[in-house]
């Protein structure tokens, strides 16, 4: 038995705010765009990504333990604001 056989039709990515594992589609990318966190909700922005379940809960699990300037390894704080917004936006 390889571990290899199963073809990874969902690839895995862990949220950088509880730290659990989930499918891609299931996490928001974030990446960092002059000191402020963007969300990048198509994959598609250039940069290192983080990725993030799209909840305030794990945004402040995130902020809290300084996740975001780690992933993107950056020194300072980042903005968050705006992607605090579009996510109480989409919880709606
Ligand atoms: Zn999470």
């Amino acid at each position: 038995m390889s571990g290899r056989t199963h073809a990874r039709a969902c690839p895995e990515r862990t949220c950088v705010g509880c730290r659990e594992r989930a499918a891609k589609r299931d996490l928001l990318r974030i990446v960092a765009i002059e000191g402020i966190c963007a969300p990048d909700p198509r994959g598609t922005l250039p940069g290192r990504g983080a990725y993030l379940h799209p909840a305030s809960v794990c945004l402040d699990l995130a902020v809290r333990r300084r996740a975001f300037p780690r992933a993107f390894k950056v020194p300072g704080p980042l903005d968050t604001a705006e992607l605090r917004q579009v996510l109480e936006t989409a919880a709606r």
